[in-house]
């Protein structure tokens, strides 16, 4: 065995009903002066947040959109700067949780993350910006939320379609998790437990969005998995991902649902120790056709066609796929990624 573990500072509270939980978390954690920022949608929950912070709430900003625009991020870091504001609290799915890293990156403040999908930045020290439709990633210790506030109510609003190709987006990070370079033995235990726990909980949450027990499984997995996600190095899975949404603005955990089991299968034969802890996580002897019955059966997206991708910019993706190198299992030439990429477009597995 040979491998470097680094523990990532933070507090997790997890019950359902645990947002009444929030005020005493900021309190214990000495904030004063917190502003709230959320996306459009979550404005309900989080004017909920900014009443029960009472007088620590300073401000309310419900523009978080997908991937951060970088003149959103420069309004949150200006609102946050004329407010005073000594904290953050980030309420939503990925993008929210990401206005949220952007006011953290640029003033330091620290964010704590109240999540509402099972997109995983919460667990990350990742950051991302779009600047002229470019989007830049980077790792800084101080996006990293302090605290995260798992409330498996706040998911029940999630339609069953998003919870499917969310819970995917969530599992993908799993299976990357699994075959990462950097892998531990502690990460890949909990890599091969939010896997299971996923995907033994998505039928549940499918049939019925707002059966607590399931959404609190369903939750459960989503964290485990955004600490994969936050401790390893991802593969050709979401550097495929990266590509398709940054380029061609294709949804993000639909994108995830779609090429994921195409590239467990291309990676599996050179990853076989991830293969058989998936394999056992959710018994069956082929994980990636597992997935993709599973996603079928739930009704998921199966091909990048049906998300709106054109046939012909399956070389464009290929040509930035191979532009810059990632860590995987297996080294795929360019045609490999052309191949794989025409099997996910057409919907298709082999
Ligand atoms: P999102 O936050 O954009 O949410 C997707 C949609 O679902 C939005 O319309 C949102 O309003 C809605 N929504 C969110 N929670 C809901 C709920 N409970 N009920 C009903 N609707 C709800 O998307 P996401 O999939 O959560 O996150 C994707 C974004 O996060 C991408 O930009 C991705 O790059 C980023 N991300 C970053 C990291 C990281 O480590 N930095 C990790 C994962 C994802």
């Amino acid at each position: 065995m040979n491998f470097t573990y680094a523990a990532l500072p933070m507090r997790v509270v997890f019950a359902p009903g645990a947002l009444a939980k929030l005020p005493a978390e900021v309190a214990t954690l000495g904030f004063q002066r917190v502003l709230v920022v959320c996306g459009p949608r979550q404005e309900a929950t989080a004017k909920q947040v900014f009443a029960a912070l009472g007088d620590h709430a300073v401000g309310l900003l419900p523009e978080a959109k997908m991937h951060v625009p970088a003149a959103t991020a420069a309004r949150a870091v200006a609102l946050a700067t004329e407010l005073g504001a000594d904290s953050c609290v980030a309420v939503g799915g990925g993008s929210s949780i990401g206005l949220g890293k952007a006011i953290a990156k640029e003033l330091g403040l620290p964010v704590v993350a109240v999540p509402t999908t099972y997109a995983g930045s919460e667990m990350t020290p990742v950051w991302g910006l779009t600047a002229d439709g470019v989007k830049n990633t980077g790792r800084n210790p101080r996006v990293l939320p302090v605290s995260v506030v798992y409330d498996p109510e706040l998911t029940v609003s999630m339609p069953a379609s998003l919870s499917v190709t969310s819970g995917f987006n969530a599992i993908a990070h799993a299976v990357e998790g699994l075959y990462a370079p950097d892998a531990s033995p502690i990460v890949s235990l909990m890599a091969a437990e939010g896997a299971r726990a996923l995907v033994t909980a998505l039928p549940s949450v499918a049939a019925d969005i707002s059966d607590i027990s399931a959404r609190s499984d369903a939750l459960y997995g989503a964290w485990l998995c955004g600490a994969v996600l936050g401790a390893t190095t991802m593969g050709l899975h979401h550097k495929l991902c990266h590509a398709l949404g940054g380029t061609l603005g294709l949804p993000h955990a639909e994108t995830h649902t779609v090429v994921l089991p195409h590239v467990l299968a291309f990676n599996a034969p050179f990853a076989p120790a991830a293969t058989a802890a998936l394999s056992q996580a959710f018994d069956t002897t082929d994980p990636a056709r597992y997935l993709w019955d599973l996603a079928d059966s739930l009704g998921a997206p199966g091909s990048l066609c049906e998300l709106g991708m054109a046939f012909s910019d399956i070389d464009r993706i290929a040509d930035v796929v191979t532009a810059s190198p990632y860590a995987n299992p297996r080294p795929a030439t360019r045609a490999e990624i052309a191949t794989l990429l025409r099997a996910a477009w057409e919907g298709a597995l082999s």
